[in-house]
């Protein structure tokens, strides 16, 4: 089949693949396909018992503490919402309620619409656009985040108190799973071969192409939208530049107080304690949960500050293009891309462990004035690798490398 690599815009002809088979761009190494061992079969299933396990998941009891048989609270998914919303900043309460609960949903149902109707033999309006977006909440449903942000509260929880897990923190680890699952053996190109096939053979000459589903169009110009999925054919991509550098430019400055400010005011019977993100660290590394420690020290500071360096490397190589390691800068851009999800897990562990360590002056858990300059920071980053084509750095170098 033909098709347009969305990464560095070149067109190609990708053989049949065996099962197991992956095929990459010739010219960026962006995978192309990836022909799974199983069928779609395994990934409507996985989508149906996710939308079915998610409502459970969010309403039903999380985990309970008590200390000392005379204090017991108990706390839900869902109940992290208003908390959010009272304390910290109602952005980020609606942050929360979509990453965590309604992204997921959405692409569960839009999965269980697109391949149970292929599946099924079933029309489906729309069926391409609503394939791709489906993909596109693939980066906004963050359930593997909140998993192990889950499993960070808890164990922040049980430090002065007992905690038990209850049967929705089970369904959530569940929908975690499953989805996690049901991506793994989803073959998006013959799915999209499915919706609308593509061209095969060679053309003898670029046609135009979308940059969403990669198809190559030959009886549309550019600008027109796409017939599979809607998006726009060879799409002007150009204008992404400037909010993806205004991004970046606003970000660097908050990172002063999102890392010099307490995230967490931990109100205790003793002391008042004020985490800060490093602190916080500090905290699980002494208590002997290390490897908690090192994941909130990769995906809170680590990983922000190299989204930083590396997006301001890749915006400098539009202005300045250069031919020399174009690869590779594509390469560091889907690495980025990938990342950029994974800080949003430091407010989540707040949000999660502030309904559940909420023991008025005895042990009391809420957000610090770190907190907001953090989410803004980690939601910018991700607008910015959102905004930003590595297409821009081929086109600005001329596409000859
Ligand atoms: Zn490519
Ligand atoms: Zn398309």
């Amino acid at each position: 089949m033909t098709i347009t690599c969305a990464d560095c815009g070149e067109m190609q002809v990708v053989p049949p693949l065996p099962p197991g088979g992956t095929a990459e761009c010739h010219r960026c190494d962006r995978l192309l396909a990836r022909h799974t061992r199983t069928s779609s079969d395994v990934t409507l299933a996985c989508a149906v018992a996710v939308f079915l396990l998610l409502p459970p998941a969010v309403f039903m009891p999380l985990m309970d503490r008590t200390i000392k048989n005379l204090l017991f609270e108990e706390s839900r998914l869902v109940s992290s919402v208003p908390v959010i919303y009272s304390e910290v900043w109602f952005p980020f309460a609606f942050g929360f309620l979509f990453f965590a609960f309604l992204f997921p949903a959405f692409r569960a149902l839009f999965q269980i619409l697109v391949l149970g109707s292929l599946r099924f033999g079933l029309p489906l309006w729309q069926r391409g656009r609503v394939f791709r977006w489906s993909e596109e909440l693939r980066v906004w449903s963050m359930t593997d985040v909140v998993v192990i942000a889950g499993a960070i509260a808890y164990l922040r929880a049980s430090i002065p108190a007992d905690v038990a897990l209850r049967v929705g923190a089970w369904c959530y680890a569940a929908v975690a799973a499953l989805a996690f699952i049901g991506d793994r053996a989803l073959d998006r190109r013959a799915v999209w071969d499915a919706i609308l096939p593509d061209r095969r053979g060679w053309p003898g000459r670029r046609l135009p192409s979308c940059d969403s589903c990669e198809m190559a169009v030959d009886s549309r110009r550019s600008g027109d939208p796409c017939p599979r999925c809607g998006s726009r054919l060879d799409r002007n991509i150009a204008p992404r530049f400037a909010p993806a550098l205004g991004a970046i430019a606003a970000a660097i400055p908050l990172t002063i107080p999102a890392y010099a400010a307490s995230i967490m005011v931990n109100d205790q019977l003793t002391a008042v304690i004020e985490h800060t993100v490093m602190g916080t660290v500090q905290m699980l590394a002494d208590r002997g949960y290390w490897q908690f420690g090192v994941v909130v020290l990769v995906a809170g500071v680590f990983i922000p500050i190299t989204e930083l360096i590396g997006m301001v490397w890749l915006l400098a190589r539009v202005r300045f293009p250069s031919e020399h390691g174009l690869v590779l800068r594509t390469r560091v851009y889907r690495m980025l891309h990938r990342l950029a999800r994974w800080p949003i897990i430091i407010p989540f562990i707040a949000a999660i462990a502030a309904p559940i360590i909420n023991f008025r002056g005895i042990d009391d858990i809420v957000a610090g004035p770190g907190a907001t300059p953090l989410f803004m920071l980690i939601v910018l980053i991700m607008f910015a690798v959102r905004f930003f084509e590595p297409r821009l750095m081929w086109r600005a170098a001329g596409e000859r490398a």
